[in-house]
């Protein structure tokens, strides 16, 4: 039922999160959406709508009302115009006293925000099934491919005190025996090693574990993980992204080939012997020699492994290569380019499987096919709505299932609503193109994104911003200057 087919009855239909940064290809089924930090601004709409219902009530004055929120957008508020080539001429309120700009809703303060001192425990294993401690918000190291590092910023940090006193809480509502530390880049939480030292103390002796889901590839965390870690060494994963230097130049990964040979001969000499490497194929500029470059970095580990001598090799050793193919973002600097087409990724993914030939490296890359769907929603417009009813008519209803997803009936559903996939997958765009998301201000500004895709294209970096402020465009930034 789309949105405006639903009456004063209806429950509203409310969406959220990274993904709705481009709520677009999904605006006409909500009613209105949370763009940014939900905390404080579902509490003001949820107030809001308990003083209408105690007045005279009216689904749309309510809208109204919200829809001049920071952070709120009403979809059926707003009307788009396209030019005579499919591309979006212009967006605009139909509504008047709402914004034309939806400003995303960010939380000033970390430590004073809402977070939960309760979870709902599932009588059946789930993944994340443990406690979650979010450390802080944002991240710095401005990679050009990350849509999270884009809209989070800037970084804001939780007080141990606090983090300690949310453990606590945690752990006794819920009854888990792990904790784990998440963030966008975990390692970078500024009193990491007082906090792990904190949360030893308190739970150690109640054999509670404490998991950190994101490493740096350094020493540093690896410290922290022979802490935590103490008895069992799982597997390590790195995410060196790209497999050449030049290309970790493009993407501004901040990581060099010294720096995964000093932490894994670090990793291996504490005891590690399973290493799992995250690569992405299919990124702007990628060559062969990229490419190759993915097979070189894991027979490097392997050969740090065995040139060490026999008793200092614990375990039984192996590499596990991931790839994922690469999905262009909204907010990110690369939303303008080309994503690779599904036979381009299949020759990449197999120029590097045959590439690999040692049995101690194991190769696995994600499914092409629904990269190439994702590529299309993430980048799409308000026409995808009813791709997505057809695919829906057509039984896609499980896709996330890898054995319910019937690419065959996405691909029926494109070509019935006239629609080719591959001008939001494929279809590199103009700097100056209207894009279905440049009404919502992620507080990172357009003319930065296009000034990091520009760098990329010559292969420069941009420092990490406890570095260098890089100008993002965030106003009144607290973190500007900070570390500098
Ligand atoms: S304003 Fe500067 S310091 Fe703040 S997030 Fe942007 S680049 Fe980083």
């Amino acid at each position: 039922l789309l949105a405006k087919d639903r009456n004063e009855d209806y429950p509203f239909i409310v969406g959220g999160g990274p993904c709705a940064y481009n709520p677009e290809p999904i605006a006409d089924f909500f009613d209105f959406f949370v763009i940014g930090e939900g905390e404080e601004i579902l509490l003001k709409v949820l107030k809001t709508y308990e003083a209408h219902k105690d007045g005279h009530w009216d689904r749309n004055n309510f809208l109204k009302e919200i829809a001049s929120f920071y952070g709120i957008y009403v979809p059926a508020f707003y009307e788009v115009d396209y030019n005579e080539n499919g591309t979006i001429n212009k967006m605009y309120p139909i509504v008047e006293g709402i914004p034309t700009v939806i400003n995303k809703a960010m939380i000033e303060d970390v430590n004073t925000m809402f977070a939960p001192e309760t979870m709902i425990v599932p009588f059946i294993e789930t993944i994340h099934d443990r406690v979650i401690l979010e450390m802080f918000r944002g991240c710095t190291h401005g990679c050009r491919f990350c849509q999270a590092g884009m809209i989070y910023r800037p970084i804001r940090e939780k007080s141990t005190e606090r983090l300690v006193d949310l453990a606590e809480k945690l752990i006794a509502s819920t009854g888990y025996d792990t904790i784990s530390l998440s963030s966008l880049s975990s390692c970078d939480y500024s009193s990491l090693n007082i906090l792990i030292s904190d949360l030893m103390d308190r739970f150690e002796g109640d054999n509670i574990g404490i998991s950190l889901p994101s490493l740096r590839l350094d020493s540093f965390s690896i410290d922290i993980l022979k802490e935590i870690e103490k008895v069992k060494k799982s597997g390590l994963t790195f995410a060196p992204e790209a497999g050449s230097q030049r290309l970790r130049d493009v993407i501004n990964k901040g990581v060099n080939q010294e720096d995964l040979i000093q932490a894994v001969t670090y990793a291996f000499n504490e005891g590690w012997s399973r290493v799992k490497l995250y690569f992405m194929i299919g990124l702007p500029t990628e060559t062969e020699e990229d490419l190759m470059g993915i097979k070189d970095m894991s027979y490097l580990v392997r050969d740090i492994y065995f040139n060490r001598p026999n008793e200092s090799k614990k375990g039984s050793f192996g590499v596990t290569v991931s790839t994922g193919c690469f999905v262009p973002k909204p907010f990110t600097p690369f939303q303008w380019v080309s994503q690779n087409s599904i036979e381009e990724f299949n020759h990449k993914i197999s120029l590097v499987k045959t590439s690999i030939r040692d049995r101690k490296v194991n190769f696995n890359y994600s499914d092409v096919n629904l990269s190439y769907l994702e590529g299309i929603f993430a980048r799409g417009d308000r026409r995808l709505s009813n791709v997505l009813i057809k695919a829906w008519e057509k039984g896609c209803k499980y896709d996330g299932w890898s054995d319910q997803f019937r690419f065959d009936l996405w691909m029926e559903a494109l070509e019935e609503s006239n629609i080719d996939g591959d001008f939001y997958s494929r279809r590199a765009r103009e700097l100056d193109e209207v894009l279905p998301w440049d009404f919502i201000n992620p507080g990172v500004s357009k003319e930065f994104l296009k000034k990091e895709y520009l760098k990329s294209l010559k292969e420069t970096t941009t420092m990490d911003c406890r570095l260098a402020c890089g100008n993002c465009g965030i106003v009144d930034c607290s973190m500007r200057g900070v570390f500098n």
